[in-house]
């Protein structure tokens, strides 16, 4: 087993509520459109839920049921956002994780919007919309990542992850 120190604790709800408080962590890189470039990069679904914080149809959508390896970037810049190996089956309809790829990669503010108090998760390099965050995860963490599948795209690991 490798001694603790070298593999970083999960995030949990404790540091995502601090993130969206008090700040999130420098993103390693900054990619920043006008919104005349969004809507011609993206598709008019994937523009609604990331640029217009929409939700798409839960359950018919592209990778609810889709456990494929690989690594899941943002559909706006291409920066990684989630492992395969994060997900797991939580029956809400869209893609959940436990945890993203790295601490930077996810920012998270508070959201009360729909007349309800929830904390939602975006692309820390291009501030893409990508869902929500809830307390009621697997263990360890305990944290669930309930992501649009319209502002993902799953690549192989092989294949390179930026666009
Ligand atoms: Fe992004």
């Amino acid at each position: 087993m490798l001694p603790s120190s070298t593999s970083p604790a999960p995030l949990t709800w404790r540091d995502v509520i601090y993130y969206a408080k008090y700040g999130n962590p420098e993103p390693y890189r900054r990619v920043d459109k006008t919104d005349d470039e969004w809507r011609q990069l993206l598709t008019p679904a994937q523009y609604h839920v990331t640029r217009e914080q929409g939700t798409e149809s839960p359950y018919r959508n592209a990778y609810c049921r889709s456990y494929e390896p690989g690594v899941y970037v943002c559909i706006g810049c291409g920066s990684p956002l989630f492992n395969a190996t994060e997900k797991y089956h939580a029956i809400s309809g869209w893609p959940a994780f436990t945890q993203p790829v790295a601490k930077g990669a996810v920012k998270y503010a508070f959201d009360d919007s729909h007349h309800m108090q929830r904390l939602e998760a975006r692309c820390n390099v291009c501030d893409a919309h990508l869902g929500h965050v809830f307390p009621d995860g697997p263990a360890p963490a305990g944290l669930r990542y309930c992501i649009n599948s319209e502002s993902l795209r799953r690549v192989d690991d092989k294949e390179d992850k930026k666009e």
